[in-house]
């Protein structure tokens, strides 16, 4: 995502005002590795601006994927997340048991469909979702 200070003017540049409330969802996501819910920022936004809305945590969330500022990932736990981490490719590990999403550089570049199976499909994009517990939640069940 870019800078704070960047995304305000370039807000302003395509026409999208810029409110106090829109500048702390631009904060909580800056350099948030936890891949948050729209719901989960909504709560960390209102406990420093009571007045925001969910609404506009969506309107903005989705402001900002269209800008290509976030990626909106839909990673099976239920609810949209929300990734600002869209300069450096990489992919998923959720942990199935508490939702935890964490980054993973994985080469994919050697994964292809085979020829048989494509049958004309062009591929723009690779995915790949590791999914599993996490080291909390295995601890957590060993008792
Ligand atoms: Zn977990
Ligand atoms: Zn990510």
């Amino acid at each position: 995502m870019t800078p704070v200070d960047e995304l305000t003017s370039r807000f302003r540049d395509v026409g999208l005002r810029v409110t106090p409330q829109r500048q702390v969802i631009f904060r909580l996501l800056d350099g948030n590795v936890e891949h948050p819910t729209v719901e989960a920022l909504y709560d960390a936004a209102r406990a420093e601006m009571p007045t925001i809305s969910l609404k506009t945590v969506y309107q903005t969330v989705h402001e900002l994927e269209d800008l290509g500022e976030v990626h909106l990932l839909h990673v099976g736990t239920g609810s949209v997340r929300v990734d600002p981490n869209v300069e450096h490719p990489h992919h998923h590990m959720i942990c199935t048991q508490c939702g935890r999403v964490r980054d993973v550089v994985v080469d994919v570049a050697g994964l292809r469909v085979p020829a048989a199976a494509r049958a004309g499909f062009a591929v723009a994009d690779v995915q790949v979702h590791f999914r599993g517990v996490c080291a909390e939640c295995a601890g957590a069940s060993e008792v």
